[in-house]
């Protein structure tokens, strides 16, 4: 029987180095993969746990029409993350059209003209800028439009959170703390849970009213404990990312304190019909069974996650985190130096994906976006990036980030092509 590495010559004639390191990082690995199992393990009997105790049955997984009435599967799953996460309550739909919409939902439902947002880690996520708005002039419809007053406390110089300095800047109007777990389209490590449980006792000492959100994207079933338990009271994501599995058609979700939730509903509905309202369509049994899987596919991403940094260190690249380092995240940051290589990168993992592999990722502005993004992924679900993927906005210092992906070895073969396609750019 040949070799993966043999038959990946053969079939794309990938570069023998590529190929020698690669399997060199895929031993180097093997250590951090067994505590990886573990952690799934854990995670997995959380889910399982929250199944028995609300006595989840097939009749769940079954959807409403119109109003959506009374739909007991939306319910039930509700009742599912809630217990998963730790919070009183959660808002899990379908309706919540991403990750970003989640966040805003829990920004607009939660803040009122005259409060104070304070982001305790510095600028956010490119499309979250669009929803808070320019300081000088902002858009129509923004967070600062609705006049909240926003403030970005930069991480000090070890990247990590300036509590003095944010502790100074919380007064009588401010009204929320505001935190991202993971790193964005940053070059920073993301941010533990014993970083988040640090920050959130210092504040909640001396402010013990203030909100404290968490921007949860990418963190979900990465360790063993999530923000809520942390001390936070909301927290945020998208379905389309960890706690998807990849099988949820769509969606996000809020899980929080029952009173946050409730004011998210109200914004994401109406105030009135808040969280009882609400077709599900055929979304309940694709996020049923996603969460179901979530653990074990976040366990697998995270293998391609290690092997990736292993892999482009070994190469010469600049990675962040280094492959043996603590992950609070899915998400891979390759520094490699030049636009074409994003390019490279990203056409070749294309061609590893189930979906789409002819076709070729070309730089392209998105909305909500800033800078021209490359992104390669073809996924079962549009944009799915717990699904392998890679994406990256094209400016200086020109990182891509990896993350996703369901089985190592789709991932193992993903990052042969892109180390093959970058190799041969000239590196
Ligand atoms: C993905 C992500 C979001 C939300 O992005 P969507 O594409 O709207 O789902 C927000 N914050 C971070 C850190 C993210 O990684």
């Amino acid at each position: 029987m040949l070799s993966l590495y043999e038959s990946l010559k053969k079939i794309y004639n990938v570069n023998d180095a590529v190929l020698r390191r690669l399997e060199i990082s895929s031993d180097d690995c093997k250590d951090i993969f067994n505590d990886i199992d573990r952690k799934i393990e854990l995670n997995q009997l959380k889910v399982l746990k929250s199944f028995y105790d609300n006595d989840i049955s097939d009749y769940h997984l079954n959807g409403s029409t119109g109003y959506g009435y009374g739909d007991s599967g939306r319910d039930a799953l509700e009742r599912v993350f809630a217990s998963i996460f730790e919070g009183e309550r959660a808002l899990v739909r379908s309706q919540i059209v991403s990750g970003t919409h989640a966040i805003a939902i829990g920004l607009f439902g939660n803040l009122q003209d005259g409060d104070e947002l304070i982001i305790a880690t510095d600028t956010p996520y490119d499309t979250l800028l669009k929803v808070i708005g320019s300081k000088e002039a902002p858009a129509p419809g923004t967070v600062r439009a609705h006049g909240v007053r926003c403030l970005e406390i930069p991480l000090r110089e070890n990247n990590k959170i300036d509590l003095e300095a944010l502790d100074k800047k919380i007064t009588s109007q401010t009204k929320m703390v505001y935190f991202q777990r993971s790193q964005g389209y940053a070059w920073r490590p993301s941010f533990k849970i014993s970083d988040l449980k640090k920050a959130i006792s210092y504040i909640k000492k001396n402010h013990p009213n203030v909100i404290c959100m968490v921007d949860n994207c990418y963190g979900e079933f990465v360790e063993e404990q999530e923000p809520l338990s942390a001390g936070a009271d909301l927290i945020a994501g998208s379905l389309i990312k960890n706690p998807g599995g990849g099988l949820a058609l769509s969606g996000g979700y809020l899980v929080g304190k029952t009173e946050l939730i409730e004011n998210a509903a109200n914004r994401l509905t109406a105030p009135g019909i808040g969280l009882e309202v609400g077709a599900s369509f055929n979304f309940n049994r694709s996020a049923f069974q996603g969460i179901f899987l979530s653990p074990s596919v976040v366990g697998e991403a995270l293998k391609g996650a290690v092997l990736a940094a292993r892999l482009f260190s070994s190469l010469g690249f600049e990675v962040q985190p280094l492959y043996q380092e603590f992950r609070t995240d899915i998400v891979q940051a390759i520094k490699l130096g030049h636009p074409d290589l994003m390019i490279a990168f990203c056409q070749g993992l294309q061609k590893a994906c189930p979906l789409d592999a002819k076709a070729s990722p070309e730089p392209s502005f998105l909305p909500g976006y800033e800078h021209q993004v490359i992104m390669a992924g073809g996924t079962y679900i549009q944009g799915s990036s717990i699904e392998l993927s890679a994406d990256g906005p094209i400016r200086p210092p020109y990182i891509i980030y990896v993350q996703g992906g369901m089985s190592l070895s789709h991932i193992k073969i993903g990052l042969a092509l892109a180390a093959d396609k970058v190799i041969l750019k000239g590196f």
